[in-house]
């Protein structure tokens, strides 16, 4: 059983809206949170993501340089690393059953290195996406212990992987029924905001007719599971009281 879901804030990220609702114009910066996911059940402890690379700490030029860089400016502090959450939370990367891995953006993946030698949940699509990539981004490192899912695979009762590609190949969503609330979908960055799932506007994808078939695909699961759903970055949601029992 899914004994607790918790919603873990690791900092924030300075985006252009455009990058959040494409088709809105550039040029006004919001700030969006950050978020990794501890789910605990009767006999295991997942994490879903991992945050930002401790390489953003204190540095939100990060990207200046790069195509787009100055639309994304990491906020991030010492706090917000992936041992220093989880520590918040008692708990080492050691005492989890390892880490589901949604898909290999920075703010997703840039602690994925801490989990050397444990197990690391990923859609294949991901792995093989960068593995044809001539030059990695530093926080991907390709030696780690891959365990691949696909889709409809429950690591622990109580939590189902979806497959949802377009905003990168491999990218996952999450459907968690807790015990004692009811089911949450995890949209992850299928959908930024609200806004991308009400109006049917995607966010920065890598291939949109194919983002926007999965988040149809995801209201579908959404209806038919009676679920809650929560996005990967929407500023406002996680002030709603709903989401309040499960930030931590
Ligand atoms: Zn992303």
């Amino acid at each position: 059983m899914l004994r607790e879901v918790r919603m873990l804030r690791a900092g924030s990220c300075l985006i252009d809206q455009s990058e959040l609702v494409t088709g809105t114009p550039e040029g006004t910066m919001v700030r969006v949170p950050i978020w990794m996911y501890l789910l605990r059940g009767d006999d295991a402890i997942f994490l879903v993501d991992s945050g930002m690379p401790p390489e953003c700490i204190g540095n939100e030029r990060y990207f200046a340089g790069e195509e787009g860089g100055d639309h994304i400016l990491p906020q991030m502090q010492a706090e917000d690393a992936v041992e220093e959450v989880l520590a918040h939370q008692g708990l080492a990367v050691a005492d989890l059953d390892g880490l589901i891995s949604t898909h290999w953006h920075f703010d997703h993946a840039g602690g994925n290195r801490n989990f050397r030698g444990r197990p690391v949940l990923v859609h294949p699509d991901e792995v093989a996406a960068y593995r044809a990539e001539a030059e990695l981004p530093v926080w991907i490192d390709l030696s780690l212990d891959f365990r691949p899912v696909r889709d409809g695979d429950r690591p622990m009762p109580g939590v189902t992987l979806l497959h949802s590609p377009g905003h990168t190949p491999g990218h996952l969503s999450l459907l968690l029924e807790p015990d004692g609330s009811g089911p949450l979908l995890l949209t992850i960055d299928a959908a930024y905001t609200q806004r991308n799932w009400t109006e049917d506007l995607p966010g920065a994808m890598l291939d949109p007719v194919v983002g926007m078939r999965s988040v149809e695909r995801l209201k579908e699961v959404a209806r038919s599971a009676g679920a809650k759903v929560f996005f990967g970055h929407d500023a406002g949601q996680a002030q709603e009281p709903l989401w309040q029992q499960f930030a931590r």
